[in-house]
């Protein structure tokens, strides 16, 4: 069971940990920022000033144009206006990275780079995650969709990297996170469901799975992973059958075929027999499974380096041709069936009633009510 912070306003979010950083810029964008250390209030600092933030004798430098601030052991810069967000300069590329609220730098224990925090209101989060994972181009009820989507998952995985000191981090790993979204629909997408989550009949977050699409059938949770959830059920899906990931083939040699077989029991007998090598899948089954051979789909996905797990074989004499259906394991919201139901007129809570079976969609608030009432 998952354990919801009865407000959950502003969350940590570990960034740019991969970009090893030494040193960069800070630049407000929007608003005034004022900047703590350790030993208190250091200074405010506004739009149109800049500071440079560098590692020095294991401490923490900051210095302005014209003067040096000394160094430090944790920084924080805290946005003091009504709307804040700030910019980071990158070392090594001079890349520009924009975030909103507020940002902690801290030295790691092990690690000779900083460690850096987003601490930021929950809502702009969201909003910077659904941009960094589906783009701009999708219809504007998809966002909203996709909002409450990253919410439940955010919230449900919020204690994921708590032992390095903080929520979650900004990579696939707990959902892609680049900063602050270009796109003012997804920030009107993100503050219009604002605080609403999708929970099972237990009122429990539920596991809120999505890829880019099923080709025509979703799978059920345990066939993919372990775990069985009631809610996460194989669903016939027209929507995204012609839609860019809907189909895609992969040929490989006879030889390499037969032999993955053969590592399988495949006989040379059942091999030497007509179209040994053939399958074709009756809706999404769980197992290429023909004489003593039985494969899970999802472990020839693995080992082929497959799109999706949902494939036809067919003999074409010196190779086969998987041929594939969908891109992605499958489970839970079809994103491009979702988006093409979005064009077509539904709301965000039908395309979510379609792909996760029994859930209900509630505020934040009224969870933490049901919470403390059992
Ligand atoms: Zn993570
Ligand atoms: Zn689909």
């Amino acid at each position: 069971m998952s354990f919801l912070p009865v407000r959950a306003e502003m969350v940590n979010i570990g960034i740019l940990h991969t970009s090893k950083l030494t040193s960069f810029v800070f630049h407000p964008e929007e608003g005034n920022y004022s900047i703590f250390t350790e030993h208190g209030k250091l200074m405010d600092i506004d739009k149109g000033e800049i500071l440079e933030v560098s590692l020095k004798n294991n401490q923490i430098s900051i210095k302005s144009l014209d003067k040096d601030y000394g160094t430090f052991k944790k920084v924080r810069f805290i946005g003091i206006s009504g709307t804040n967000s700030f910019k980071i300069k990158l070392p090594y590329n001079n890349k520009i990275k924009v975030y909103e609220d507020n940002l902690f730098v801290n030295l790691h224990n092990y690690y000779n780079y900083f460690q850096l925090i987003n601490n930021i209101e929950i809502d702009h989060y969201i909003s910077g995650v659904v941009e960094s994972e589906v783009g701009r181009s999708p219809p504007p009820e998809y966002f909203k969709l996709q909002a409450i989507i990253c919410r439940t998952y955010a919230l449900k995985n919020i204690d994921r990297h708590t032992a390095e000191g903080f929520s979650l981090c900004d990579k696939v790993h707990c959902q892609a996170y680049h900063g602050k979204p270009k796109s003012l629909l997804i920030r009107e997408a993100s503050l219009e469901t604002n605080g609403i989550v999708i929970v099972d009949s237990d009122i429990n977050l539920i596991t809120a799975t999505f890829y880019s699409n099923c080709g025509g059938v979703t799978a059920n949770s345990e066939e993919v992973w372990r775990q069985d959830l009631y809610y996460l059920r194989s669903v016939r899906d027209t929507f995204c059958l012609n839609e860019n990931n809907s189909v895609w083939s992969k040929t490989i040699s006879k030889t390499n075929w037969e032999a993955y077989l053969k590592q399988h029991n495949c006989s040379e007998d059942a091999l030497s027999s007509e179209c040994s090598v053939e399958y074709f899948q009756n809706g999404r089954e769980q197992f290429y499974w023909k004489d003593d051979v039985k494969i899970p789909f999802v472990k020839i996905r693995q080992d082929f380096n497959l799109k999706s797990a949902l494939f036809d074989v067919e003999d074409e004499g010196s190779h086969v041709t998987l041929k594939g259906r969908g891109f992605g394991h499958g489970v839970g919201l079809c994103q491009e069936g979702a988006m093409r139901m979005a064009k077509l007129g539904y709301n965000y809570i039908d395309i979510l009633h379609y792909y996760y079976e029994d859930v209900h969609m509630i505020n934040l608030e009224s969870l933490a009510f049901f919470k403390a009432d059992f």
